[in-house]
């Protein structure tokens, strides 16, 4: 029985965990969370909430939040305990002292999609208006930046098509490289109750999960891919319909560069890309890619959700071309209960892409050499804006280990513990002169830090968060921060200790700026969103109330646009040392590297993290339930408990990532998507032998 005071009190505001946003009732009592209660009013959540939200609270007054800051000379000293102004002034001279010795480029920024939109924009305006550079970068990067490049080039934007509403009048749901039961619960909610009123499911992963079979729920078709053919699967569903003749030719017509059309239909017309020669390199029975593709193609409204399964590879951004293309094929876009949708792993994914956290993109997606957009910033910030592209994250750490990138903002993300190939992040770290780590925690990063500005809680702040319905949700600050200062705050105290001058008051004048400069936000203000509730994004002249439904007339590209998806094997491949193939996931209780959930009442359900392995490798290497196992990739190695489960293929084993001690990342290797270096997290060669514990 938890005992709980009772509220004087209750704030309306956003989940800081994954991507579906929902909205809660903070009630408090006094300056205390009392409970977290989901709002049934929230347009995202509409009264659910899952397990991770509802405890959120508790890791805003965890013991281990650090308030004051602190600096230290080099690494291998002790922290100090400073002021704000002390550690500001320390960080901005050790930053300068670095560009007058190795030059504007020779420092950068990381962002987090767990940061407001308010904070990133402000965050990229420290790049590109202060540091002089692009070189600014977000953990989305290691997550949908494929999803950016794949739709951008397909639709013309980065954004899924749909509102969540839309999958109430879905009569097929293709579910790809995404386990919404664990990862998005309220949508899976959702999802689970349209499929029991009949609408027919195919499931494509390599893993048995929940949606496959569970006790209301159980897929038309699983097809349980072998890790990292997603793009061969994915063209031979094109390929049936094509030449079975299932396309929308009229959509394709009216809709779609027809010329493009016909190169691809050409393209995944050749018997090469048959279910049926495609079936051994992918181990899925072309009969079953054949029938998903017909339910898919003629069931009715056919909607695809997707997330990290397809984009955590070497060929992310094909795979979301080719998704993109199965939506074109079929007609399957611009209507209710259709469409392409990513499951946006952060709360604010979506924002963190739409605020020019990418190296090459002012906000509003607005390419750096675009000239109009750079003078339209230039003018406003009084500055010049470098039109070059500037670094990614695994750029900057090249840079880093070569010696030429020297000095490191790091707002909310903990890159050493979330990127992969964790030896290569360590030596990038270790060879900057000045990290700053601007976090709630002393977290994995910190180690190579020098200096360390306290951050906010998602209770302590104002701003918004957008999404993965593109659903602008308004963060409310239910108490003071415990740390003196929001962290829009600390980012322009930064900028100011570098001789910025910016006088910001209040987010709601952030995104005064952002309305100003950004055209799909050009309606937004957060006297709309509270009269609202929440818009979706564009919201501007000609969607005063927003947008729930995108490419309802015309692609924003103008036609949409057929991209031939050739497939091209990883070059992480099993062999004689490493015969198996490790995925990786999440679990309902734990968020991401369980930074925040591990300091909740959640803990109790996921102690620690395991690795699942088919009954039959398992009895190859004598492992039995429970033991201890040491996985080993080309990277490193790292001990954990095993579970034999048929949910894992042979030759197919896995793991979640929520706990720092399993070292997931040590294994990981440093592949990554041909187009946005978004890490292959999903395929890593591996041996797994019995260990007597770590
Ligand atoms: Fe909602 Fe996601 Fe938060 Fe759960 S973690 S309460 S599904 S936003």
């Amino acid at each position: 029985v938890i005992e709980i005071g009772t509220p004087d009190r209750s704030i309306i505001t956003t989940c800081a965990y994954c991507g579906v946003g929902c909205s809660f009732k903070a009630e408090m009592r006094g300056d205390e969370v009392v409970r977290m209660v989901p709002w049934k009013s929230g347009k995202a959540n509409r009264g659910h909430s899952c397990v991770k939200g509802r405890f959120a609270y508790g890791y805003a007054a965890h013991k281990d939040r650090i308030l004051k800051p602190m600096v230290r000379e080099t690494i291998h000293d002790p922290w100090q305990e400073t002021t704000w102004e002390q550690a500001l002034d320390f960080a901005a001279r050790r930053l300068r002292a670095i560009q007058d010795k190795h030059g504007r480029q020779s420092i950068g920024v990381i962002t987090s999609s767990r940061c407001t939109n308010e904070e990133t924009y402000l965050v990229q305006k420290l790049t590109r208006a202060v540091f002089g550079n692009n070189n600014t970068d977000t953990c989305a990067r290691v997550c949908h930046s494929p999803t950016g490049y794949g739709l951008g080039q397909t639709f013309g934007t980065s954004a899924g098509t749909q509102d969540f509403d839309s999958v109430e009048q879905a009569d097929v749901v293709v579910v790809i490289g995404a386990n919404p039961t664990d990862g998005h619960p309220v949508f899976a909610s959702r999802l689970k109750k349209r499929l029991r009123k009949g609408a027919k499911l195919i499931v494509i992963d390599p893993r048995r999960i929940d949606l496959v079979q569970s006790p209301h729920v159980r897929a038309a078709h699983h097809l349980a891919l072998r890790p990292g053919t997603n793009v061969a699967v994915v063209t031979a569903l094109a390929h049936v319909i094509v030449t079975e003749g299932l396309m929308n030719e009229k959509f394709i017509r009216e809709r779609c560069d027809w010329d493009e059309f016909q190169d691809y239909a050409e393209f995944v017309s050749d018997p090469r890309h048959a279910p049926e020669a495609v079936e051994a390199l992918t181990g899925v029975p072309a009969a079953e890619i054949r029938a998903a593709a017909r339910l898919y193609a003629g069931g009715g409204n056919g909607a695809i959700y997707y997330g990290l399964g397809v984009t955590e590879h070497s060929q992310g951004s094909t795979t979301v071309i080719g998704i993109a293309n199965l939506a074109m094929l079929t007609g399957n876009i611009g209507r209710p209960g259709v469409g392409v949708n990513p499951l946006r792993g952060q709360n604010n994914v979506q924002g963190s892409c739409d605020m020019g956290s990418f190296p090459h993109e002012l906000p509003g997606y607005r390419h750096v050499k675009n000239d109009s957009a750079r003078e339209m910033f230039e003018s406003l910030w009084g500055v010049k804006i470098d039109p070059e592209p500037g670094l990614r994250i695994p750029n900057m750490l090249d840079a880093a280990v070569e010696g030429s990138f020297k000095g490191l903002y790091c707002q909310g993300e903990d890159i050493l513990q979330s990127d992969p190939d964790t030896k290569h992040v360590a030596a990038g770290l270790a060879a900057m002169d000045c990290v700053i780590v601007h976090d709630l925690f002393l977290n994995e990063t910190a180690n190579y830090a020098h200096v360390f500005l306290p951050g906010s809680s998602f209770l302590e702040k104002d701003g918004t968060f957008t999404n993965a319905e593109r659903r602008i949700n308004r963060v409310r600050r239910v108490m003071a921060p415990k740390n003196g200062f929001a962290d829009w705050q600390i980012t322009q105290m930064l900028a100011n200790a570098m001789g910025a001058g910016w006088s910001y008051d209040h987010p709601s004048q952030i995104m005064a700026e952002i309305a100003a400069t950004t055209p799909s936000f050009a309606g937004v203000s957060y006297d709309l969103l509270d009269r609202e509730g929440s818009v979706q994004w564009p919201c501007n002249d000609a969607h005063p109330l927003g947008t729930p439904l995108m490419h309802t007339d015309g692609f924003m590209r103008g036609r949409g646009k057929f991209i031939r998806t050739e497939y091209v094997a990883t070059d992480e491949k099993t062999g004689p040392r490493f015969p198996l193939l490790l995925t990786t996931g999440r679990i309902l209780s734990q968020y991401n590297v369980g930074a925040q959930t591990r300091r909740t009442a959640n803990v109790v359900w996921h102690p620690e993290d395991v690795l699942e392995i088919h009954p039959h490798d398992a009895e190859l290497r004598g492992v039995k339930q429970g033991d201890w196992v040491r996985l080993a990739s080309r990277a490193g190695e790292t001990t954990l408990r095993a579970t034999l489960t048929e949910r894992v293929s042979p030759g197919v084993v896995y793991t979640t990532f929520h706990h720092p001690q399993t070292q997931a990342n040590v294994i990981t290797t440093d592949f990554s998507d041909w187009a946005t270096n978004c890490p292959e997290y999903k395929v890593t060669a591996v041996q797994v032998a019995l260990s007597n514990g770590p």
